[in-house]
């Protein structure tokens, strides 16, 4: 089969960093730039929207995608993709046509009943690609609207995030596996977004005393992943419009996006949402050995701290907590286990290094910033 090659940017679905690489299609999809190489089956590569020559790929099975603009390479990748075109989810264009069904009909219901019942509705029916598109979206926005914090990755405590993240979804029902940043932040705060994003701020790692602690933390938002909770958060902040978006298939070029990220982080679920991340965060905890009731103390001690400023990003403005919870979480937490806990305390203490102190923010702005933030 004729190898041909075009020039494109690859990105990692972390980070924003746009990557330049060199794309070679065979019977594979290489790609190779600086320390980047991947090889990728044909039968992966799904196509996500963009505005020719544009052409934007996802793979299938994880957050990566390339882009590249070149017409004849696109026309022979279509022409030896099978799935390119293909909606996730295994139904293929029969799921499509029902999705776009029920975004229509979610519209009317927005009229009708409002909003949060259509997004409800809605976001278990978005498709993967669609979702994951939407979560690399609203990432940016926060990360902007955070004054780019500076993301944390020392390697041996990323690597002992990874293996705790293993752990808390081992076995768990989840739409997608989870990909946990962590961004040097003097706020404690957690955030879940679409695509299985979770966004770690470095002052909860602070405020925990122990890996149970921040175990719980990671595990609540793995648990609004499983609801797909920041989906129809998501939605919801986009209204009526960004249904109507989706329908048309508009994503990239709809301007409702723009909303989307302050909501993302402003607004609160409901408070079964809650209780259901709650109820996911204990039962994951307790499965991996840890305290499910290291939870409430954690939450307790960030309100205590928080609640005199209502700020845009505080905890409690996403996760509104009260004394009903916590007491909700140390029944179903039960009696503390015997043993040291998650983690080990090598594992903790190095887990606590993940943001390196030398470390400088990428755009700082050391004595104004839109976010109030505060030494804690
Ligand atoms: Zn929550």
């Amino acid at each position: 089969m004729e190898a041909i090659t075009t020039e494109g940017t690859f990105f990692d679905g972390i980070s924003a960093r746009p990557r330049p690489v060199t794309l070679r299609l065979t019977f594979r999809l290489e790609i190779v730039g600086e320390d980047i190489t991947r090889d990728w089956s044909l039968l992966d590569l799904r196509a996500a929207d963009a505005a020719p020559p544009l052409m934007r790929i996802n793979h299938a099975q994880g957050p990566e995608s390339v882009e590249f603009a070149d017409a004849p390479f696109a026309e022979a990748l279509t022409a030896r993709c099978p799935d390119l075109n293909r909606a996730e989810g295994g139904g293929g264009v029969t799921r499509l046509v029902l999705w776009s069904i029920a975004a229509g009909v979610s519209v009317l219901l927005t009229a009708i009943y409002g909003v949060p019942a259509a997004s409800g509705l809605l976001a278990p029916l978005v498709p993967q690609a669609f979702e994951a598109q939407i979560g690399r979206s609203v990432d940016g926005q926060i990360v902007t609207l955070l004054d780019n914090p500076p993301l944390c990755n020392e390697a041996a405590a990323r690597a002992v995030l990874d293996r705790l993240a293993a752990r808390l979804t081992e076995g768990m029902a989840l739409p997608v596996a989870p990909q946990v940043s962590v961004r040097r932040h003097k706020v404690a705060n957690a955030l879940a977004l679409p695509g299985g994003r979770v966004i770690l701020l470095s002052d909860i790692i602070a405020k925990a005393r122990n890996g149970d602690e921040l175990a719980g933390i990671l595990a609540h938002e793995f648990g609004h992943v499983a609801a797909r909770d920041p989906m129809r958060s998501v939605i919801t902040a986009g209204g009526t419009s960004f249904l109507l978006s989706l329908v048309l298939g508009d994503l990239t070029g709809s301007t409702v996006l723009v909303t989307v990220g302050q909501a993302a982080i402003s607004a609160g679920y409901s408070r079964d949402a809650e209780r259901a991340a709650d109820a996911y965060a204990v039962a994951a905890v307790k499965r991996a050995g840890g305290d499910g009731a290291a939870l409430a103390a954690i939450l307790e001690r960030i309100t205590d701290a928080d609640h005199e400023k209502p700020d845009a990003i505080s905890f409690l403005r996403s996760h509104p907590f009260t004394a009903e919870r916590a007491a909700r979480i140390r029944s179903l937490a039960g009696e503390k286990p015997a043993g040291p806990g998650i983690l080990s305390e090598a594992e903790w203490t190095s887990l606590q290094g993940i943001c390196p102190k030398q470390a400088k923010p990428e755009k700082s702005k050391p004595d104004e910033g839109k976010t109030r933030t505060e030494k804690l």
